[in-house]
């Protein structure tokens, strides 16, 4: 007879972690299938920030694009509830930090932006103010004059990535989750009312059966929707990060920019990490189809960007060595909306990925225990339902 859960949870990110574990401590039986090692993939490389303000992603487009990306603020708010009480819930600390982020102007255009998306995000409830140039400087005496306003959001920060899905998955195991690595999900059906899994690890191959399927797969996401013939339209973006030397903390907000790519923070220790969507080349296979098995390429004007970016705000980072840069792929939608809910066509199977799902972690990972249980999900899901994309082409 083959072993029998409530819920299977593919993918050992920080995504299927916390969900893990929120379904464990419930009482349900849950296995986790991570194919590699936990935290191997984006949930390990990416830069840790916690925002909740919209990103220049969201904003480059217009203030209409940013009107629709805020459609999805009430999933920040409640992410920026969760992660303060992570730590002491999980029973680790992974550096999470909430003492507040800049989005910086240094022109009277960004700054005009800047107000307008403000606006927008305080509508949605978002605790958010405008600061002056006199403003930025007395709380932030590290960045440059050239910064003429920036948005302040006191609730915005960053976590340990190194520790945050390890911590979580040891908090599951704790609770009774099975955390299975070099263990892949590659085939499922429904049969009876329940899913039949199969899973390889190592040489070996096994069935198991469970009630319900959870998709915490990232980049792919895809994928294993075609595994049950379902359109989970995802698109990767291969992603650069850089960090420092160790020095004297000077840096004590999340700051990022609205007329560019970037993002800074100083970690605990003293490494300042500096990243905000420099791409990297995607490394594809003999079809084109992007081959997220390979490491992307760093690309050498990325780096350059990246850099011009963060000596232009934050001057004194010009007499610090960078130590290492990476590279890791991530997920964003077609609407850049997170896509979060029930697989369509696939009862009992449930979906989250989009966008900055570090951040969004724990509030997706709350939303997929809550439809788990057959609850009604603490944040109302419908921007993000799967079904918006059925019949657009995976
Ligand atoms: C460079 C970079 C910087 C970023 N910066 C930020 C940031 O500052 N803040 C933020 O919020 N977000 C950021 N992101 C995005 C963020 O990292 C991701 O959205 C998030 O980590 C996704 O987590 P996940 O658990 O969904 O996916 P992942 O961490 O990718 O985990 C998915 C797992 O599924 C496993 N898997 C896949 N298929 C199978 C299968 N068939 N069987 C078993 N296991 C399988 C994979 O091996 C993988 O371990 C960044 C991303 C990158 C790349």
């Amino acid at each position: 007879m083959s072993q029998a859960y409530d819920a299977v949870v593919i993918g050992g990110g920080l995504l299927g972690c916390a969900t893990a574990w929120m379904i464990a401590r419930e009482g349900g039986t849950v296995l986790l299938a991570e194919r590699d090692q936990v935290n191997q993939h984006a949930s390990g490389q990416n830069a840790g920030s916690l925002h909740f303000q919209l990103e220049y992603r969201m904003m480059e487009h217009g203030i209409e694009a940013a009107r629709k990306a805020a459609e999805a603020m009430p999933l920040h708010l409640e992410a920026a509830r969760l992660w303060k009480q992570l730590p002491a819930e999980c029973g680790e600390d992974i550096e999470v930090k909430q003492s507040g982020g800049l989005m910086l102007a240094e022109t009277a255009e960004q700054a005009k932006l800047l107000e307008r998306k403000t606006e927008i995000e305080r509508s949605w409830g978002l605790d958010i103010e405008m600061l002056d140039q006199a403003g930025v400087q007395r709380v932030a005496p590290y960045l440059s004059r050239s910064v003429v306003a920036a948005a302040h959001c006191p609730i915005e920060g960053k976590a340990d990535t190194r520790a945050a899905a390890p911590a979580l998955a040891r908090a599951a195991a704790r609770v009774g989750a099975e955390i299975r690595t070099r263990c892949e999900v590659i085939s499922m059906r429904r049969d009876g009312g329940q899913w039949r899994i199969e899973l390889t690890e190592g040489a070996s191959r096994r069935e198991i059966t469970a009630g319900a399927v959870v998709v915490a797969a990232g980049v792919w996401t895809t994928e294993l929707g075609k595994m049950v013939s379902a359109q989970l339209p995802t698109i990767p973006l291969a992603l650069t990060m850089t960090t420092t030397l160790r020095v004297p903390q000077f840096i004590s907000h999340l700051v990022q920019h609205a007329g560019a790519r970037l993002s800074l923070k100083q970690a605990l220790d003293g490494n300042v990490l500096i990243g905000g969507g420099w791409p990297a080349r995607l490394m594809r296979d003999a079809n084109g189809n992007p081959d997220f098995t390979s490491r992307p390429e760093l690309l050498r004007e990325s780096l350059a960007g990246n850099a011009t970016a963060a000596l232009g705000v934050v001057p004194q980072l010009a007499g610090i060595p960078a130590l290492r840069s990476w590279v890791g792929t991530t997920t964003v939608t077609p609407d850049q909306l997170p896509l979060v809910g029930p697989v369509p066509g696939a009862a009992g199977m449930f979906v989250a990925t989009g966008g900055s799902a570090f951040t969004l972690g724990p509030s997706f990972a709350e939303a997929l225990a809550d439809l788990v249980a057959g609850r009604a999900p603490t944040t109302d899901l419908t921007s993000f339902d799967p079904k918006r994309y059925q019949g657009v082409h995976a």
